[in-house]
């Protein structure tokens, strides 16, 4: 069955208790064993919950894996992957990542002797290049956080099986709808739900999703013995956004498209990150490994932080916050709020510099959202 069913019907079946159409929120710590040892499948919920098995089942179908893992966020999702390595071990990782991925591998996994190498995010060489006798995993973004850059995940892939080891790859900003990393080659797919799988900036979480039952049994492993759980509210709310995961990236897109257009080459923006302009440097590898370019742009104002300021001021529909992927449009400034885990020269020498600005374009109607950027450009 295609996606928009699946997101609708795979891990939902109607409750088999009641006829339940809407998969019930079991806000139940434990469960009833008829005898010792002997229970429906259920015994304790940080090991497993039916509602938080429904969303597992169905991430996983989007994602077109064997195995959905949910978590009490993105990160306690990344955190429960990088835990299948050991001291010693090595990753390399694409330069342009979401903040908390870069503080979680330098200042958490760092400790415990685990090392990273940053290369250029966009260079599938240089992936090779970095890796040293004791290297486990790549680490990938794609489009990558906030630069929109692209990583070809087939040569990448290639490139990590040659070597063997894992690919893991961040698609929280793609989204399964516009891009499924495992049928590219990847090992294994992590999502902030908080994003556009959440869809509704209404709760925090995460999932992992694989094909490996070997890497399922250890992620597994540590979702049970850490203990990061959504719960069955989270896992419920999370699950009602996903039911129109299709639609709302459909929407994210033509807007986005439709302003990133508008953008380019306006007398007030030195420049526009978006995968969809023909002008992207990656457009070509956009088409080929994505079914859209997502509802993401990035851009450098011309004035510096001042225009910055004095553009995110003049804003009325875009608010200012952190996060992506809800249905409201966000405005974000990453050198100090999404990617200030970053020490400053190192993010500039990335090029988040004090002159760039985030959008997550949301589904108000595009002609409104257009007026609203048009405005405070204006008094930039
Ligand atoms: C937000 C985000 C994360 C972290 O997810 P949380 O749910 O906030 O823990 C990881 N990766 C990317 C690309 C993100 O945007």
């Amino acid at each position: 069955m295609r996606f928009e069913t699946r997101a609708i019907h795979d891990g939902q079946k109607p409750d088999p208790l009641t006829g339940a159409v809407t998969v019930p929120v079991y806000q139940t710590s434990t469960f009833q064993q008829e005898s010792i040892g002997q229970h429906k499948g259920y015994e304790y919920s940080r090991t497993g919950n039916p509602t938080r098995h429904a969303l597992e089942e169905a991430i996983a179908s989007l994602e077109g894996g064997a195995y959905g893992l949910a978590f009490a966020s993105g990160l306690a999702a990344t955190t429960a992957v990088l835990s299948m390595l050991r001291t010693g071990d090595h990753v390399v990782a694409g330069d342009d990542l979401y903040g908390g991925t870069y503080r979680l591998l330098e200042q958490v996994f760092c400790r415990w002797g685990l090392t990273t190498t940053y290369v250029p995010v966009d260079d599938p060489h240089a992936y090779e290049q970095a890796m040293t006798g004791n290297t486990r995993m790549i680490w990938i973004e794609t489009p990558s956080n906030p630069l929109l850059k692209l990583v070809d995940i087939r040569a990448v892939a290639e490139i990590a099986h040659k070597n063997n080891v894992y690919l893991a790859v961040d698609n929280t900003f793609a989204s399964p709808f516009v891009q499924q990393p495992l049928a590219l080659g990847a090992d294994i797919v992590v999502h902030s739900t908080t994003k556009y799988i959440g869809g509704h900036s209404d709760l925090v979480g995460g999932v992992v999703v694989v094909d490996d039952p070997a890497i399922f049994e250890a992620v597994k492993f540590h979702q049970n013995a850490a203990g990061a759980v959504p719960g069955p509210w989270d896992a419920w709310l999370t699950l009602r956004g996903l039911k129109t995961l299709a639609v709302r990236m459909d929407r994210h897109q033509e807007n986005a498209v439709f302003l990133a257009k508008y953008l380019d080459g306006h007398p007030k923006v030195e420049q526009v990150y978006y995968p969809g302009l023909p002008g992207h440097a990656q457009h070509a590898l956009a088409k080929k490994q994505m079914s859209g370019f997502g509802g993401m742009i990035s851009m450098q104002l011309k004035g510096g932080y001042a225009a910055v300021e004095a553009f995110v001021a003049h804003l009325t529909l875009f608010t200012l916050a952190e996060s992506l992927g809800g249905v409201e449009s966000l405005v974000n400034y990453p050198a100090t709020m999404t990617h200030a885990a970053i020490p400053s020269e190192e993010r500039i020498r990335r090029g988040i510099t004090d002159s760039l600005v985030r959008l997550s374009v949301g589904l108000e109607n595009k002609l409104d959202l257009k007026a609203d950027i048009a405005e405070a450009l204006s008094r930039v």
